[in-house]
């Protein structure tokens, strides 16, 4: 039975690498029916933090990534690693090392120059005196000899030569136990079968499975997964646009979009680009995780928010668009209907920040005109067609599309003018610039006394 872990270290937001990292996990145990542990790694007490726990927490409900088991915090956990550390000690597969910082750093140095590598020299290996009192670190016993491999199932087979491990740290000098320790102890305790991460973490797993094997634990598979790059091909980072997955959803970002835009990069499926989460928990598979690293592409994901919005439930989007107006002061009480609203922006509105700036003017008591566009589209000779307008919208008996689009036709006929001559004009008069949803749309959904009010302010 597959059981997959989602391990962030909570010293920041979730970075959008991370958040598809967990995606994968996610998916997989659910297509699967395995389960996905969450596990925060903590250890490093100075940089870890309550609020990245909760922004990460925040974040991952927010795409929709449930886990069935957690949060575990490893900070809770030093008695489980200590004791493995004590055992180890016992059977000899680890040493305490009393080399100080300067003698380490004096003979990786006289090491490097000649021609070494700058790797542990092992002087503590096999000491059996005990210093009183002298500070230590416990390191891990690696193989002196012979290969450490392994089959990654994006990656294929990976071969380290085993006299290019170290003898890790385990156990640092103020008795606190390191990450490739706690993560061995942790993935095998927790019954881990695959490790999907992030292959930063590549050159660490040769060093862990050989901790698995001085553990006598079974080595899980391992999936690593290629970084996530930004256009200029460097490793993704700020200066390439926010990477924080919450920063999306404050500029406008519908979770199932970024679910989807995180899912392709890195992942294919034919050339298919839309995809469900339903969908994707039938189809995804780490077959199809390409080797090469995605690149970041904004577009692309903006191109796939809309497709969202467009074909979004009108009733959610609403719920949200009242957030959204919330965040640039617009009270939505005792205006149109939101759902309604909604309904004549989702075809042109990118992000919700965009539908909610569209919609504002629905719902502002005082019309913000644009100056320009008064001075240009509303002038007096437009004044008797608009008396006209008026007459007809006020005795409209049917607020509707239709009967909208008849009063205009009547009066155009009337008036021997065509609605491109006056369109422009209602428009700025209801909503106060040149740019909307359809004026019938706008004026059905404004309502009759709202429309006729504007219309009269706005007169010529
Ligand atoms: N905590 C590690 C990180 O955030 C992940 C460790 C792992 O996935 O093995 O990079």
């Amino acid at each position: 039975k597959l059981r997959v872990r989602f391990a962030p270290s909570p010293t920041g937001y979730l970075h959008v690498g991370g958040a598809r990292t967990a995606l994968f996990n996610y998916l997989l145990a659910r297509k699967e029916h395995g389960t996905f542990i969450l596990r925060i790694e903590d250890t490093d007490v100075a940089r870890s933090t309550q609020e990245s726990v909760d922004a990460i927490l925040r974040a991952m409900e927010w795409l929709g990534l449930s886990y069935d088991e957690g949060p575990f915090y490893q900070s809770e956990r030093f008695d489980l690693y200590r004791g493995k550390i004590e055992t180890l000690l016992a059977e000899g597969k680890a040493y305490r090392c009393y080399c100080t910082v300067e003698e380490l750093d004096a003979r990786r140095e006289a090491a490097m120059k000649s021609g070494g590598k700058p790797r542990y020299d092992g002087t503590c290996r096999d000491r059996t005196d005990h210093p009183e009192g002298a500070p230590f670190v416990v390191r891990f016993k690696s193989p002196l000899e012979g290969e450490t491999t392994f089959v990654d199932r994006i990656k294929g087979p990976i071969t380290f030569a085993n006299d290019e491990l170290d003898d890790l740290i385990i156990q640092r000098s103020d008795g606190t136990p390191t990450y490739n320790f706690v993560v061995v102890v942790d993935d095998a305790e927790m019954g881990l079968t695959l490790v999907i991460r992030g292959d930063d973490h590549i050159n660490n797993t040769p060093r862990q499975i050989v901790m698995y094997q001085g553990l006598d634990y079974s080595v899980p598979e391992f999936a690593h997964v290629p970084m996530i790059l930004g256009a200029d091909k460097t490793r993704l980072s700020k200066r390439h646009g926010a990477t924080s997955v919450m920063a999306y959803r404050e500029m406008g970002y519908l979770p199932e979009a970024m679910v989807n835009y995180l899912v392709r990069l890195g992942w294919s499926h034919g050339d298919q680009e839309i995809f469900s989460m339903e969908e994707l928990i039938e189809k995804f598979s780490l077959d199809h995780v390409g080797r090469a690293a995605g690149v970041f592409n904004p577009e692309k994901l903006l191109w796939l928010n809309a497709h969202y919005i467009k074909t979004g439930d009108p009733v959610r989007l609403g719920e949200l668009l009242k957030e959204y107006l919330g965040n640039i002061a617009v009270d939505t009480k005792g205006g149109p209907e939101i759902t309604a609203v909604v309904k004549t922006l989702q075809e042109r509105a990118r992000t919700m920040v965009e539908m909610a700036e569209g919609a504002a003017f629905y719902f502002k008591k005082e019309v913000d005109y644009d100056p320009e566009a008064v001075a240009k589209f509303l002038t007096s000779d437009k004044k008797p067609i608009f008396e006209s307008l008026i007459a007809g919208l006020a005795s409209c008996g049917e607020w509707n599309h239709d009967g909208i689009a008849a009063v205009f036709a009547a009066v155009m006929e009337e008036n021997g003018l065509k609605l491109g001559k006056i369109g422009p004009s209602v428009r700025v008069a209801l909503v106060g610039g040149t740019s909307s949803p359809g004026i019938y749309e706008v004026l059905e959904v404004l309502g009759q006394a709202e429309s006729l009010r504007r219309l009269r302010l706005a007169l010529p």
